[in-house]
Formats: C-alpha cells, structure tokens, sequence
C-alpha cells in the first residue's frame, strides 16, 4: 500500500480536492476535481491525471449540500478510488496564518482556535478554509491534518516591508502587510534551481498573474517584498478586484455616497479590476479578444499596474536578474507576457517572440541581461508535500 494525501482548498461556496500518490519516492498527482454550487446548485466533477472527466454528479436547484455535504461527498468518493494507496493525511490550504504561523502545521483543536482568530482578518476566506477542517476533526479525528498558509512564505519580509506608516499600536495588534499567494511563490522558489541558477540565488520577480494576481520579490528564493498587503485586495488590478487605491476614495464613498462596510466590500472584490474598468468581463481572455475599446482601457489598466509594481519590486531588491510569469494569466496568454516584457525594456530584458509563442519555458532572448521565463504554479502539489513532510517527521511545524 502505498501513501495517499488529499488536499482540500474550500472557498465560500465550492470545495476544490486534489490527490497524490506517493511512487518511489515522490508524489504523483492523482484525481482531482471540485464540488461547487454548495448552497444553490450543487455540482461535483472530478478528472483523471490526464484531465478526462471520471466522474460528476449534479443536485437540484435550490438543494443546500453545505461545506459538510460537500467534503462528505469528495471524501466518500476519493476513498472508493483508493484501490492501492491508503490516505494518511488531509492538507488544507488556509488562507491566514497571521504572525504564529510561518511554516505548515498539523492541526488540532487547539491550533483551529488559533486561526479562528485571523477571520476578522480575512473574513471571505478563512471561515470557509476552516469549515472542512473542523469537520473532519469531528468525523474522523485519526486522520491526520496539516494546514499550509497562503501568508506564510512572506514571513521572511523585513520589518519595514511589512509595516504601514500607522501608529505603533496598530502595527503591533497585527495591522501590517503580510502577503498573499505564498503557496505559489514557494513552489516557484522550489523550482528555480532547476530551472535557472542565477534567477534561484538571486534576484528574482515572480508574477502570479491569475483572478487574484500578485507579485512577489525573491532575494534567494526567500520572499523580501509583495504586492498584496493587510489583505488581498491590495496591489495590482485584478478580475473583480480593484487593488491598491487611495484610502481617501474609501472615506469619500462613505461620506459622499453614504456606502457601508459590506458595500464598499463588494465594489472592490468583486466590482471592480477587469470587470469594473471594462463593464464587459474579469476574464483576461474574453478581454484580449474583445473590440470595445473598454475591454482595451481595462488590459492596458491591467499592464500599467504591473509596470509600476515591477519598478518598486525591483527597488526593493535593488535589481533584477529574472522574471517568472505565472497562474492562468501568466502561464497562459503570450500577449500579456509580451507587452509586459516590452514595458520592462528599460531593466534589460528582452523577449524571444518564437519561445513566448511556443510557450517558454525560456521567453527571454539569448542576449537579454535578465533571464525571463514562464512556468506552471502548483499550490495543491506544494501543500501536498508539505502535509506528507509534516506527517512523515521530515518537516517540523
Ligand atoms: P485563480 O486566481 O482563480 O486561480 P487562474 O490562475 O486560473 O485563476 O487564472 C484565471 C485567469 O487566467 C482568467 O482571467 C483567464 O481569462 C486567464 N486565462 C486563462 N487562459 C488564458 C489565455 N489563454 N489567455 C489569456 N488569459 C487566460
């Protein structure tokens, strides 16, 4: 019998699992797939490997499944396909670890209650993350589970990146920048050995450009500065998101136009970005291929953003030897990574059209001073490993 981990990531109203099987030595991916519509139409789909639909199943309109239908039905499934590995660990990934939490943990009880007390600081994610947890402690309280953080690959950012110019005291109650997307950034660190020993020990910015697009400055591999901040909606411009903006606008929108907490919430998640600037779609490709000029202001928007956060990554690092384009946008559309490389000229990069076409992983030309590259994420791959380290004693908490 050989070692299977599952890892769950569970959103407000979807849960997404996949599976990995240990073979000589490494893990492998196995199913994987997703239960969504939890509370209004529900739908489960899961793929093979090789991404053929093996199985799906559909509840009526209206049917509540919930976070404990939903885990229940993915955990029935994915045991009947267990012929010849047996699940020893559950990997979840958790949005907030706060400052506690810079490595992955194996959760209890006890550590639930400790990351309960980062929902107020990502109140769209965290409950939800925790819910299947929760559950499965009840459920099945022998089977072993790890948390992996999205925040805590940027534990390594020096104090004053971290800090906002506010009175100590906030600073001190957890008022501070800590950085999303984590699980991604690490597993391209983990990666840029093989791919580029200079981008691997030196100075490297990674973009994960996806629906949630952020980017990351590696010294080393080691994170040192971020887009995203306090929370997610910080940084660049997103699919429904607006990124960074003058607080001042927030204060307007509540004098002037009399909008409450919730409101201003949902303009910039789930508003604003793409979707807000263009009125047509969050979705980079239906924008690429649209003739408003809308969906033209909306990509250019998009591409403006990532230039000035580029400048100020690369001030922070004091340099650039590499840029790593990643997540669906990144791994997926030559037009952005294109005008993106044409925008960052003056750095001393330059592209090589026929490899960014083709799909890289080398888009950079033979004589561009900084290296440029494309490679695919894979967060469930990182918590997967981090859930089988932890449980095997090879990685401490
Ligand atoms: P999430 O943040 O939800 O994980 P993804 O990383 O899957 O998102 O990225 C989704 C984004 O990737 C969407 O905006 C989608 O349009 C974009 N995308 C996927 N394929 C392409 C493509 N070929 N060209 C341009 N954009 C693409």
């Amino acid at each position: 019998m050989t070692d299977a981990i599952l890892v769950l990531n569970a959103g407000s109203s979807s849960i997404k699992f996949s599976v990995f099987e240990a073979q000589g030595g490494k893990l492998e991916p196995g199913v994987r797939g997703q239960a969504e519509g939890l509370y209004t139409k529900p739908r489960f789909v899961a793929k093979s490997a090789a991404g053929a639909v093996v199985a799906e199943k559909s509840w009526e309109e209206g049917t509540t499944l919930g976070h404990v239908g939903g885990v229940a039905h993915i955990g029935g499934w994915v045991s009947e396909q267990l012929a010849s590995s047996r699940l020893v660990g559950v990997g979840h990934r958790v949005v907030h670890g706060g400052l506690d939490y810079s490595q992955p943990v194996r959760l209890d009880a006890s550590v639930v209650t400790s990351l309960e007390k980062y929902i107020p600081l990502a109140p769209l994610h965290q409950p939800h993350n925790l819910k299947p947890i929760e559950l499965l402690l009840q459920r099945q309280p022998d089977l072993p589970q790890v948390a992996c953080f999205d925040t805590s690959f940027h534990r390594s950012n020096p104090e004053i990146a971290q800090r906002f110019a506010l009175p100590a005291e906030l600073h001190d109650a957890g008022v501070r920048r800590y950085g999303f997307h984590g699980l991604s950034y690490e597993y391209i660190a983990s990666v840029l050995p093989k791919v580029d020993a200079r981008a691997a020990s030196g100075r490297t910015v990674v973009l994960h450009l996806g629906n949630g697009s952020s980017m990351c400055a590696l010294a080393g591999g080691k994170s040192v500065a971020s887009t995203m901040g306090f929370t997610a909606v910080e940084g660049l411009m997103m699919g429904t998101r607006c990124g960074a903006i003058d607080p001042g606008v927030i204060l307007y929108l509540m004098d002037q136009r009399g909008m409450d907490t919730r409101a201003i919430e949902k303009l910039i998640y789930n508003q604003s970005g793409l979707l807000g600037v263009s009125g047509i779609s969050s979705d980079m490709r239906v924008l690429l291929g649209h003739e408003d000029p809308r969906a033209a202001l909306a990509v250019d928007l998009f591409l403006y953003r990532i230039r000035r956060e580029l400048g100020s990554l690369v001030a922070a690092l004091g340099g650039i030897d590499a840029l790593v384009f990643t997540a669906g946008i990144g791994e997926n559309s030559a037009v952005v990574r294109e005008r993106v490389i044409a925008d960052a000229a003056w750095l001393g990069v330059s592209i090589d059209a026929a490899a960014n076409a083709s799909g890289g992983p080398r888009i950079s030309a033979a004589d561009s001073k900084v290296s440029a590259w494309t490679l695919p994420t894979n967060e469930e791959l990182m918590i997967a490993t981090h859930t089988w380290r932890l449980l095997q004693g090879r990685e401490s908490s």
